[in-house]
C-alpha cells in the first residue's frame, strides 16, 4: 500500500519553505507543521528543482475540479497565482533581470502607474504654502516635522495608547479571534521602520526601527497598520477563518514576494481611514496622543495638514524604485528624488533606497495596494459616508483568499 499522497496546499507550503532556505526575506510567516521547516533545513533543494516543482503543481492545481462556491474558486485561483510568483521570484534569484513592470506584475499581480515629475511638482506646490518661508522646501518641510517627533523615553506610552485605541475600534466591526495577542519591541539597524512577524496562534510580534527620528502620526499610522485592523488582525482571521475552520493549510505560509503582499499592505493603509474617518484621526492625537508625546495639541491641525499632502507624495517612492531598479537612477539620484519629490531627510531617503535594494518593486504594494483596495471597497458600498459597510467589507477582504487582478 502507497502512502497517502500529500495534498496540493501541504506541497505548496513545503516549496514555500524551500525557497526561503535560499532567500532570507521570502517566508514572512509560517506556523504549520515545525517539521515541515526542519525539513526544509535539513534537505535545501536546488532552485531549479524546486521551480520544476512549482511549475507541476501549477498544472495539477489546475486541473483539479472545484466546488461552485466563490471561496473556493479563489482558493484555486490564488494557489495557481502564488505559485507563479514563486517561479518568479526563483528566476529573480537564479539571476534573471525583469523591469520594475514586469517585475511588480509577476510578482504582485499589478502594475503602478507611472507618475512623472509634473504630478509631484503640483502637490509640493502646495506645501510651499502650507510651510511657508525660506529656503529649500525639503529642509522646511523638515524642520516642521522636527517639531513633531515622539522623544525616545515616551515612544512607548504614545504606541501603547495608539494600539489600544485601534483595537477597541476594530473590535467594535470585526470579530476578533479569542486570545489574539502581540508585543511590541523597538529595533535599530533596518531598512524598514516598522514589522509585523505572525507568529501563529493568533499572536504577533511587533518591531518599531528606532533608527531616525519617530513622529507623532507614526503611532496611529503604525499601531493600525502593523496591529488593528492591518497586519496582525489579517494574518489572525486567516488563521482563524481559512488555516483553523476550513482546514487549508496553504495560508499558514506567507511567502512575502507574492500577491498576497498587495494585499495585506493596501488593506493594512487603507485600514487607518476605516478606522479613524474623517476627522477623528487628527481629534484623537490631538487629544490623547500630543499629551503623552509631551506636544503641544494645538500644533495638530496644522501637522495633519502637511501630513496628508505628503501622504499624496507616496507614488514619488515608486519612481525612485522604478528608476533606481530599471538602472535609469543611481544610488545618489534615487535619494535625490525621494529628497525632492518625496519630502525626505537625506538619511531617511538612504534608507528608503536601502528597503528598495533590499525588497525591490515590494514598494508599489504600500501606495497602489491602498488604492485598489479603496476602489475595490468603495464599489461595493464601502464608501466614506457609510462607515459601517467599510468595515464589513474590510472585514470580508481580509478572511478571504482574493488576488489583486480580483480586486478591479
Ligand atoms: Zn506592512
Amino acid at each position: 500500500m502507497a502512502p497517502p499522497r500529500p495534498s496540493a496546499a501541504e506541497a505548496y507550503v513545503k516549496l514555500v519553505l524551500a525557497v526561503g532556505q535560499h532567500d532570507a526575506d521570502y517566508v514572512d510567516a509560517f506556523y504549520g507543521p515545525p517539521e515541515w521547516r526542519r525539513e526544509a533545513e535539513a534537505h535545501p533543494r536546488p532552485l531549479r528543482e524546486i521551480r520544476a516543482a512549482a511549475e507541476a503543481l501549477i498544472a495539477t492545481v489546475a486541473a483539479q475540479p472545484v466546488g461552485g462556491d466563490e471561496i473556493e474558486r479563489l482558493r484555486q485561483a490564488y494557489m495557481q497565482r502564488q505559485l507563479q510568483s514563486m517561479v518568479a521570484r526563483i528566476d529573480l534569484l537564479s539571476g534573471r533581470r525583469m523591469s520594475f513592470d514586469e517585475e511588480s506584475q509577476a510578482l504582485y499581480d499589478a502594475v503602478a502607474p507611472v507618475y512623472g515629475a509634473a504630478h509631484f511638482q503640483r502637490i509640493l506646490d502646495r506645501l510651499e504654502t502650507a510651510v511657508p518661508g525660506a529656503g529649500p522646501l525639503a529642509e522646511r518641510v523638515e524642520a516642521f516635522r522636527q517639531r513633531f517627533v515622539i522623544p525616545r523615553d515616551r515612544l512607548d506610552a504614545v504606541f501603547a495608547a495608539a494600539i489600544d485605541e485601534c483595537r477597541r475600534r476594530t473590535a467594535q466591526h470585526v470579530a476578533l479571534p479569542a486570545g489574539e495577542s502581540f508585543v511590541v519591541e523597538y529595533v535599530t539597524g533596518k531598512s524598514w521602520s516598522g514589522y509585523n512577524w505572525y507568529q501563529g496562534g493568533f499572536h504577533s510580534l511587533i518591531q518599531v526601527n528606532t533608527d531616525l527620528p519617530v513622529f507623532v502620526d507614526r503611532a496611529v499610522d503604525l499601531a493600525c497598520h502593523e496591529g488593528y485592523p492591518g497586519h496582525h488582525v489579517y494574518n489572525a482571521l486567516l488563521e482563524k477563518h481559512l488555516v483553523r475552520d476550513r482546514g487549508w493549510p496553504e495560508f499558514s505560509v506567507y511567502p512575502l514576494f507574492s500577491p498576497q503582499s498587495l494585499i495585506a499592505e493596501g488593506t493594512a493603509n487603507f485600514g487607518i481611514e476605516v478606522a479613524f474617518p474623517g476627522a477623528e484621526r487628527t481629534a484623537f492625537e490631538r487629544e490623547r496622543l500630543y499629551p503623552l508625546a509631551g506636544l503641544d495639541g494645538a500644533t495638530a491641525e496644522s501637522y495633519a495638514e502637511v501630513r496628508d499632502l505628503l501622504q499624496q507624495l507616496g507614488y514619488a517612492g515608486n519612481e525612485a524604485a522604478r528608476g533606481f531598479l530599471d538602472g535609469t537612477l543611481s544610488r545618489e539620484d534615487a535619494e535625490a528624488w525621494l529628497v525632492r519629490y518625496a519630502l525626505m531627510a537625506p538619511e531617511r531617503a538612504a534608507q528608503r533606497v536601502r528597503f528598495i535594494e533590499q525588497y525591490r518593486g515590494y514598494v508599489i504594494n504600500y501606495n497602489l495596494g491602498q488604492d485598489l483596495v479603496r476602489e475595490y471597497i468603495e464599489k461595493r458600498g464601502g464608501t466614506a459616508d457609510r462607515p459601517q459597510q467599510r468595515w464589513q467589507e474590510l472585514a470580508q477582504l481580509i478572511s478571504s483568499p482574493r488576488l489583486p487582478s480580483g480586486l478591479r
